[in-house]
């Protein structure tokens, strides 16, 4: 279908086809999945487990062919795509299989029985029902699993829009379902913003969403209007701090990796370097060293042509405000139109207000503004409206932990990079720009379950006290009460107990 790309980033190679969802049919799609979630949510949790505990299974043994393809749709690394799509999925698999029990248990009430006699409670997590999952084209198989695996062993379904750039890879992850889940658990829609669109403002119950915070911001009007919750992961402007102690190699090369992987088409890519003064130096010269070794098969390809244009305003903006091209460089006669060279920037006077500073590039830039010291690179961290995560590089690591405290993201991470994304049991989440929502670990529970009490009253008594009629007894046990759990002092408190008690008496006897 002409929605979709037709040829792989890579090499122009021809992709299958794939067909589109018609927007018209969506919201027939999202009945039939709550349809389907009914019966689904009552399937005992243990049988659910089973059920998609297989997917982990699948995933391992389809990882050739996952890798292949993500590569093929995305433009990354072979090594990458098993590194970052398939491994950490499938910890994620068994780490939701492993842990849904109990965090599902229902939690029992008991209310002081004094108060509340006879009575007792729990309150559970019951599934949404349907839940709407649209998801953007970096990591195709990576982000759609966090959600997919936690929201249906919560006895959700699920109607999820893979991007309009990576179809193949949401089939293909769709595919690792099948035969698991009943019919109608999991719908895949495919297509562009209209399908998007039609999925979001169709009858779910709640919505996962990652990707642009323009969408983000649409996305989330849409959901208020009905009261419906959406967890919401957008963009990203990560900073490294680097501390003049750190370790100078471990350092350079977790830089370089953490700004080039994917072609820095990753929203927790570093995009800003705030180095110390002491060691800009060595470090800028390690890290320009070290991106001279990188090559097309390290790096891989931008995914889309409109990144590669943003990645080239963005590094000729920087230029023309002063900054200085330290390795790659605007690619000229390349074959393929989306390579762009890993790039190192030195940042100083106004080019620190360049859009490579200041947006996300979401591409191979790393520039690298040279601070005084921790204070200054702590407030240029925090000036950014994007808040995903933030490292510390330094080898102190007690002072790394203290640094997190003074930082604004999400996620900090010290002498390391991004790679708790990987971490099933950790929120992957942020504030700001980047938004409010949370994938992986327990919190992310809350956009894919609600809270449900119940209460079993075993009293046996004719009313409650604090039922109809209300007569001046009832007056007297209120005030009393009052006075005698704190509101006067000791006189005043052994003074009104014997009004409570006896006004306790008059009310059990029913006289007024
Ligand atoms: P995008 O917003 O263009 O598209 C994301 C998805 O939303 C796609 O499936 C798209 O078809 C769909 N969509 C577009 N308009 C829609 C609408 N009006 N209603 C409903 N759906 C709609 O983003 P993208 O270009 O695919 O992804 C890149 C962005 O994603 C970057 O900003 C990146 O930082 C962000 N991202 C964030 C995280 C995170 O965890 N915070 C992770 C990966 C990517």
């Amino acid at each position: 279908m002409s929605e979709f790309p037709c040829h792989s980033p890579v090499d122009g190679s021809e992709l299958p086809t794939i067909e589109a969802t018609c927007p018209s049919t969506v919201a027939s799609l999202v009945d039939r999945a709550r349809g389907a979630s009914v019966s689904w949510g009552d399937t005992a949790l243990a049988r659910r487990v089973e059920l998609i505990a297989e997917v982990e299974r699948r995933l391992l043994g389809r990882a050739d062919e996952i890798a292949a393809l993500v590569r093929l749709e995305v433009g990354k690394p072979l090594e990458e795509a098993c590194l970052a799509e398939v491994l950490p999925n499938a910890d994620l698999v068994s780490y939701w299989c492993d842990a849904i029990e109990e965090l599902l248990e229902p939690i029992r009430v008991e209310p002081d029985p004094l108060s509340y006699p006879g009575k007792h409670g729990r309150v559970s997590r019951a599934p949404r029902g349907v839940v709407a999952l649209v998801t953007p084209w970096n990591y195709p198989v990576a982000i759609p699993l966090r959600t997919l695996v936690p929201a249906l062993l919560a006895g959700n379904a699920v109607v999820w829009k893979p991007s309009e750039v990576t179809p193949r890879s949401g089939a293909l992850v769709a595919a690792l379902f099948e035969g698991l889940v009943p019919k109608d658990v999991l719908t895949v829609v495919q297509g562009g913003a209209d399908v998007g669109r039609a999925l979001v403002e169709a009858a779910v119950d709640s919505v996962v969403f990652t990707g642009s915070v323009a969408t983000g911001r649409t996305i989330a009007r849409s959901c208020a209007e009905r009261f419906i919750p959406c967890s919401l992961e957008l963009g990203g402007k990560d900073a490294a701090i680097v501390l003049a102690d750190c370790d100078l190699e471990r350092t350079a090369n977790g830089l370089v990796w953490g700004a080039f992987t994917n072609a820095g088409q990753n929203c927790a890519a570093i995009e800003r370097v705030y180095v110390e003064r002491a060691i800009a130096e060595p470090l800028i010269e390690r890290i320009v060293a070290t991106t001279r070794t990188l090559g097309a098969s390290d790096v891989g390809v931008l995914t889309t042509l409109a990144q590669a244009e943003k990645v080239r305003e963005h590094l000729r903006d920087a230029i023309a405000k002063g900054a200085q091209v330290l390795v790659g460089g605007e690619p000229e006669g390349e074959a393929n139109p989306r390579a762009f060279p890993p790039t190192v920037l030195k940042i100083e006077g106004d080019a620190a207000s360049a859009k490579a500073m200041t947006d996300e590039t979401f591409g191979p830039l790393l520039p690298i503004q040279v601070v005084e010291d921790l204070d200054e690179a702590v407030r240029l961290t925090n000036a950014s409206s994007y808040q995903l995560t933030t490292s510390v590089w330094t080898r102190n690591t007690s002072r790394g932990d203290a640094v997190a405290a003074q930082l604004r993201s999400g996620i900090v991470t010290v002498n390391n990079h991004a790679f708790t994304a990987a971490l099933a049991s950790t929120p992957w989440t942020g504030v700001g720009d980047t938004g409010t929502g949370v994938t992986n670990g327990p919190h992310c529970l809350t956009s894919l379950t609600r809270p449900r009490l119940v209460l079993v009253d075993t009293n046996g008594a004719k009313r409650e006290l604090w039922w109809y009629p209300y007569t001046p007894a009832l007056r007297t046990v209120a005030f009393a009460m009052a006075v005698v759990r704190g509101g006067g002092g000791l006189v005043a408190r052994l003074a009104a107990l014997p009004r409570l008690v006896g006004a306790l008496v008059r009310r059990l006897l029913g006289k007024s």
